[in-house]
């Protein structure tokens, strides 16, 4: 996939230079020239990278950067600087730039800090993505699959690895009634050859461990037929 670097620069030949150089390398560039028009373009597109000079007309880069981390704090953010901008360096880290290069710098040493930026921000946003996707909630319960935390009411519960399964089971079901002989099946196996009351003494220590004094119990008992997840009372 090719990635899109925005470069707000001031200097045309610079920003001239720069384009070139990183479409040699493969990226896809648009340039503004000065700090309002870089925040439009910002805002505008998508990038995956930018490139931002300090000392812009209109306005500063790290006005720039301020707003730009207003909205968010993913996109990466290398700041062109000069030496004698130590101070506004220093500044423009602690906004939330991700890294800097002084002018006058080595073209292949900035390609390899956006390479560095870019590979880096990608495996954040994969991560980030993973968390989300392994995250089952319903009401106030809520179970990471991906760290096995389980928060009931914000408090965070500790569970037997069956316990765990059990409710990891109901929870991939909710307001759906569940028989014994679903849930045995599902949670110990088919090879399980044990009676179904084993189901009824773990739903029990699960209730326990769960036990909040501001709801109803949320796995509740269907009289004759099993068990159902679910924040208001069932009715029967
Ligand atoms: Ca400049």
């Amino acid at each position: 996939m090719q990635h899109k670097i925005l470069i707000i620069e001031d200097e045309e030949n610079i920003a001239r230079v720069l384009q070139l150089e990183m479409e040699f390398e493969g990226y896809e560039t648009d340039v503004a020239h000065t700090g309002t028009s870089g925040l439009i373009k910002y805002r505008e597109g998508k990038f995956d990278l930018i490139l931002l000079d300090l000392m812009l007309p209109e306005m500063h880069g790290l006005d720039v950067l301020k707003r730009i981390r207003a909205t968010e704090q993913t996109t990466p953010v290398i700041l062109l600087t000069a030496k004698s901008e130590v101070e506004d360096k220093v500044k423009g880290l602690d906004l939330g730039a991700n890294d800097y290069v002084t002018k006058p710098f080595e073209i292949d040493e900035l390609l390899a800090r956006i390479r560095n930026t870019i590979r880096f921000s990608k495996q954040r946003e994969k991560i980030a993505e993973q968390k989300d996707e392994h995250l089952l909630s319903y009401g106030h319960l809520s179970i990471h699959e991906h760290t096995r935390e389980v928060v009931y009411f914000e408090k965070t519960i500790d569970l037997t690895p069956r316990e765990y399964d059990l409710l990891l089971f109901l929870l991939k079901h909710p307001k759906q009634v569940l028989t014994r002989e679903q849930i045995l099946e599902a949670v110990w196996g088919f090879d399980y050859f044990g009676d179904t009351n084993v189901v009824d003494v773990y739903i029990r220590y699960i209730r326990q461990k769960l036990n909040s004094s501001n709801s109803t119990p949320i796995i509740q008992t269907v009289r004759g037929v099993g068990y159902v997840l679910k924040e208001s009372p069932h009715e029967t």
